[in-house]
């Protein structure tokens, strides 16, 4: 069976990312495989466009310092590098998608919630993951009481 060798571990940094990033860590090492773990940070000018006449690149870079310091938190406990951490800015499964490519990712971890419903079972940011995606995509089901 062919190994992977560069898993993508995306992150939306709530709690449960602990559990996607366990996961996938755990894969990576049976694989002998790269780590990228990633969070991306959606642009406010997106949310607010031109409406508000205001300079929002302040608060984005304290997004930005508040997010890579979360996701160094997420990764410390299992002994993943700064190097391996990024912060992405732009919409979620488009970056994943962008990375997956530029990086050469033959394996993107997310994390699915298991909701009711086809719809649901996938939230929206992974799901646009597995339709655009052109390797392989892990789903790992977040167990509410871990
Ligand atoms: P959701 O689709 O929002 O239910 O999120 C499902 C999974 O998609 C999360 O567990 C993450 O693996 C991934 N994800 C969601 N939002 C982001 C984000 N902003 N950056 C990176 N990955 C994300």
């Amino acid at each position: 069976m062919s190994q992977y060798k560069h898993v993508l571990i995306a992150v939306d940094l709530t709690d449960e990312s602990g559990q996607v990033i366990e996961k996938g860590k755990a894969i990576a090492e049976r694989n002998g495989a790269n780590i990228s773990l990633i969070h991306a940070l959606e642009p406010l000018g997106f949310a607010y466009g031109g409406d508000i006449p205001m300079d929002l690149t302040t608060i984005q870079e304290q997004l930005e310092q508040h997010a890579k310091a979360k996701l160094a938190d997420l990764a410390a406990p299992l002994n993943i590098p700064q190097e391996q951490q990024h912060i992405l800015v732009g919409v979620p499964d488009s970056e994943i998608h962008r990375m997956a490519k530029d990086q050469g990712v033959d394996l993107i971890v997310v994390g699915s919630h298991g909701r009711h419903g086809l719809s649901l079972l996938l939230g929206s940011t992974s799901t646009g993951v597995l339709h655009g995606a052109k390797c392989d995509v892990l789903a790992v089901r977040i167990q509410k009481d871990k």
